[in-house]
């Protein structure tokens, strides 16, 4: 070794000697962190992490000042006690192997139901206003706030597992402007559960200063959690909406059993109305296309300047509905200028512009009643594509053909559209399914829900039997005018075999090929080139991308930065929760965080606790063991043998030899415990180890074990 690396070893070694108090610093604070709940102190698996336990039950004594000979004999006689009513247990496997098992499933367990749980997110993107730098807890708070900043706060909808719930406040001063509010639908890594809402507790503290409550559009993801939230705020908040926004949240909060009278505004946005909400704000609504009627982006003007909310939109060249409102955006543009830009990330990552219109579908659409003449047509598409019904309803006069609407929300999102006039029905085409299933086979078409692979949609309930009026037959047809949306794939093919069982024509959107038949479908959201076209158009000088995970997010960034140039850190890639500044010299940067999360509902739209949802993943992986004891009150003996109950574990009738096992144990430990007489809980919770170490020697699992002893 030459001088000079040994040199560069003494430097080494002398800046991790700096740095060591530092280190030791870091580890320290994440010691003190609660990465997992269920092990810290209270936690239900407190008892796991090694030997602790024994010793802090003994603490009590020490606070009652109980002197040191008396604590130690106590402690002595309950450790010869509990020695006493040791029974051999005849496993092969150690305790530890079992202790180790229970820790990963704990870890398991936890991870899947805590990805909706948003603390501080590990955010180091270089998009994240501090150059990639991790802000932390005891940053955020010395950070002081900015009291001229406009701020800007997402609760939901940015960088989550899946899109969704999308929730934005615009709040200056004691003016707050809510943007949206949004359902996440679950997915199956939570059993049980329907969907999420956002938690919404910093506005349940600051209602005084709620003065309005915009919607973009009717689609879940931004209204889906009215039903639950509208009903807190005041009666007097004004609601902005379009018509059939408007129309769809009335209809869903029909469906409550105490309706709230609200203030519910219908906005038309043609009118380039400048709403004036509160002393310092108003908001401009301006139409844009998506998906869904009555869709528009959002104008906010404040005392720092204008902010463009996108919403969901797309960009078409030859549009059914009328085109986007690009004069009057364009004269904003021109006259103030966008100085803040909220944009939505959805389809980020498809490349170029849309191929094709929906005129094109409709077309399609057409082509397959004329292919398939001789029999019925079904056509499943998301309930809330009214233009696309609209386009249906066309072809299929034209073709001589009625139809009718299956699914719940497929006709409440027909009536609704027909009350605020979205769509155009020609004479004589709807007729009632009761009535299409009279009608000859040519003559019928069908719309319904289903196009995800839903089990109980009206899709796999024609597939299985289960509809009132449809049963599929070899002569049917069926169109998916939709796509799968990630993660429904399996459902969708699953639907489709049940289909093709049947002997029916299948046709998908995405599969032209096999019919030369498509495209079936158009996306609502805007491709990558649709918004470096559009963000151009804006020319905005700080950006914000959101609706979408983090990866879609990072990549609307991306393109910000290195297609238009906009300056780095004018961008911003944010979590829900972070609070943004937005300042009178017109720029942005992350100041705080309030605190969001979610609540999560069952399909009967009641609240589910996390708790339960970590029941279920145990029980779903691991199940559950039930013994009942009956022990004679005054001798404690064992009076009849034990019953036991076994769920999602083992069929126990194909255990005679385990059940043997634990009734034996079961006598023993009771025959045992007679002279020492443990308390209860002591009793149980030895039990409870015990059956639970032997079922994991004869299974490998760790079943949720419950005793029930009972004193006659
Ligand atoms: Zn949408
Ligand atoms: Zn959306």
């Amino acid at each position: 070794m030459n001088i000079k690396e040994e040199e560069r070893r003494a430097r080494l070694l002398k800046s991790r000697a700096e740095r060591l108090p530092d280190i030791k610093k870091q580890f320290e604070e994440a010691q003190k962190r609660n990465f997992n709940s269920n092990f810290g102190p209270g936690g239900k698996d407190e008892k796991l992490v090694a030997a602790k336990p024994a010793k802090k039950a003994a603490k009590p004594a020490k606070s009652a000042k109980a002197p040191k000979a008396q604590k130690e004999t106590a402690k002595s006689k309950a450790k010869t006690e509990a020695e006493q009513r040791k029974v051999n247990l005849s496993v092969n496997t150690k305790k530890g192997e079992m202790v180790h098992h229970q820790r990963m499933l704990s870890q398991d367990v936890n991870a899947q139901a805590t990805q909706h749980i948003i603390g501080v997110p590990v955010n180091k993107s270089r998009y994240n206003g501090y150059g990639g730098e991790q802000i932390t807890n005891a940053k955020l708070k010395s950070m002081r706030p900015d009291p001229d900043s406009v701020r800007i706060i997402p609760i939901g909808g940015v960088g989550e597992f899946g899109i969704g719930k999308n929730m934005t406040i615009i709040e200056y001063k004691s003016e707050m402007i809510v943007v949206d509010m949004g359902v996440l639908f679950a997915g199956e890594d939570y059993p049980g559960v329907n969907y999420m809402i956002p938690d919404i507790k910093y506005l349940e503290d600051n209602m005084a200063k709620v003065k309005a409550i915009c919607f973009t559009h009717a689609h879940l993801d931004h209204i889906g959690a009215c039903r639950h939230l509208l009903p807190k705020f005041s009666q007097f908040v004004p609601i902005y909406g379009t018509d059939f926004t408007i129309g769809m949240i009335k209809k869903q909060m029909s469906e409550l059993e105490d309706v709230p009278e609200m203030n519910y505004i219908a906005v038309e946005p043609l009118k380039h109305e400048k709403i004036q909400v509160s002393e310092h704000m108003s908001v401009e609504f301006i139409h844009t296309l998506h998906s869904i009627p009555g869709n528009a982006s959002i104008v906010v003007r404040t005392p720092n300047g204008t902010i463009y909310l996108s919403g969901d939109w797309r960009h078409e060249e030859n549009p059914i509905e009328r085109q986007t409102d690009y004069e009057r955006i364009d004269e904003i543009v021109k006259n103030e200028g966008i100085d803040l830009m909220l944009n939505e990330s959805t389809n980020i990552d498809s490349p170029g512009h849309h191929p094709h219109s929906e005129f094109d579908v409709g077309d399609n659409l057409g082509k397959v009643m004329d292919h398939y003449v001789n029999g019925r047509v079904i056509i499943s598409c998301f309930s809330s594509q009214i233009a696309r019904i609209g386009l249906i309803l066309k072809e299929a006069h034209e073709r001589g053909r009625k139809v009718a609407f299956s699914g719940f929300s497929m006709i409440n999102n027909v009536e609704v559209a027909l009350r605020a006039k979205a769509i155009k029905v020609p004479k004589d085409t709807i007729v009632k399914m009761e009535d299409i299933v009279k009608l000859p086979d040519e003559q019928v078409c069908i719309v319904c829900t289903g196009s995800q692979g839903e089990m109980n949609a009206v899709l796999n309930r024609m597939v299985t039997g289960a509809h009132k009026y449809i049963k599929i037959k070899a002569t049917d047809t069926i169109v998916f005018s939709s796509n799968p949306i990630p993660g429904n794939e399996p459902h969708v093919v699953n639907t489709v075999d049940g289909l093709l069982r049947e002997g029916a024509q299948v046709i998908q959107n995405g599969k032209t090929h096999l019919t030369n038949i498509g495209p079936l479908h158009l996306s609502g959201h805007a491709y990558y080139e649709d918004h470096v076209d559009f963000v151009t158009r804006l020319h905005p000088t700080n950006y914000l991308p959101y609706h979408g995970e983090f990866y879609m997010l990072e990549h609307n960034a991306e393109m910000a930065e290195n297609v238009l140039g906009i300056p780095r850190e004018r961008i911003l890639v944010s979590d829900d929760g972070d609070i943004i500044e937005f300042t009178k010299d017109k720029k942005i940067r992350k100041a705080g965080r309030i605190s969001v999360g979610n609540k999560l509902y069952d399909d009967a739209d009641q609240p589910v606790h996390e708790a339960v949802v970590k029941d279920r993943i145990h029980i779903s992986r691991e199940g559950i063991f039930v013994i009942v004891l009956t022990l004679n009150k005054k001798t404690g003996h064992l009076m009849k043998t034990p019953d036991i109950v076994s769920r999602a574990f083992i069929y126990l009738d194909n255990s005679e030899e385990l059940i043997g096992k634990i009734r034996h144990y079961l006598r023993q430990k009771t025959d045992k415990s007679i002279s020492t007489d443990p308390e209860m809980k002591v009793l149980k919770e030895e039990i409870k180890e015990d059956i639970t170490h032997i079922l994991f020697d004869a299974t490998g699992h760790t079943p949720i074990v419950i005793p029930v002893i009972n004193k006659v």
